[in-house]
């Protein structure tokens, strides 16, 4: 997110907790900041690697929604979703189509290769900056709803505007990064000048997950040649060796 809208969204922070202290640990970090397109669930590696087949095959529809043109975001206003999450809103304009038309997109990519991707209540564009599910506790405090007083002074406040330039496939669970931003398991980058190679950072993620997945494959394949081995008679038939692979894969799930 810009440095401009950054400081904007940390002074807002900083005005509500002046008028509620507890607040505070409802406030979401200034690393973490983001603009949820899809959510989706990948229940395991093998899933995600599914993921982030779908994420590369996004791009070109991505690339043909935009027609080399840039897609800058303005940021203006504050709404709540049910006065738990509070967000910065998108101002009106001519973005807004594209952005749909990109979140309808990956919505359909992504289910396109059997993903669980998508809410019923629709794409609502919102940069969040604070939700009281943070700070659960505060429930028993009293603080039940965001007070709509707190941010009044900024209800019409621009922001700022950001050009969208990259979209990452991010772990909601996975321990977030030292910066404080998500673990991302891939990214795009949009509308880059150099004709979509990818970035230093994206090599290095790429260049770690094959290996990662390298070495997965290698200690399966060793712990199913030792389990062959341990077995008394076992010959090297396709048909044992079937057997084995079996109950290794049970193995597996039950962990
Ligand atoms: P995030 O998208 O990570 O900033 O999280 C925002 C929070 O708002 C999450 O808890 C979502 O479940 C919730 N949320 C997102 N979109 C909607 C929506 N259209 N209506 C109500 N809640 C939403």
């Amino acid at each position: 997110m810009s440095v401009q809208i950054t400081r904007g969204i940390k002074i807002l922070q900083n005005a509500i907790i002046q008028q509620d202290k507890q607040l505070a640990k409802a406030m979401i970090s200034d690393g973490s900041f983001h603009i949820t397109l899809l959510v989706m669930q990948l229940l395991n590696e093998e899933e995600v690697n599914i993921g982030i087949g779908a994420l590369l095959e996004l791009k070109p529809f991505i690339e043909e929604i935009l027609q080399g043109k840039q897609l800058i975001l303005p940021f203006q206003g504050i709404d709540t979703f049910g006065n738990q999450v509070g967000f910065v809103k998108l101002a009106e304009g001519d973005h807004i189509n594209p952005l749909l038309e990109i979140a309808e997109t990956a919505k359909r990519t992504f289910q396109g290769k059997g993903i669980l991707a998508g809410e019923n209540r629709g794409f609502k564009p919102h940069l969040t900056f604070m939700k009281l599910s943070k700070a659960p506790w505060l429930r028993k405090k009293g603080v039940k709803k965001i007070d709509p007083e707190f941010y009044e002074k900024f209800i019409s406040h621009r922001f700022g505007e950001e050009m969208v330039h990259r979209i990452d496939l991010c772990s909601m669970l996975k321990k977030k990064q030292s910066n404080g931003y998500y673990h991302c398991e891939s990214s795009i980058v949009i509308g880059d000048k150099n004709g979509g190679e990818p970035d230093d950072a994206e090599l290095v993620r790429l260049s770690k997950r094959l290996v990662e997945n390298a070495v997965l494959k290698a200690v399966q394949q060793y712990l199913e040649e030792t389990q062959n081995k341990s077995k008394p008679g076992d010959g090297s038939s396709v048909k044992t060796q079937e057997a084995d692979r079996n109950g290794t894969d049970s193995d597996n799930n039950r962990k």
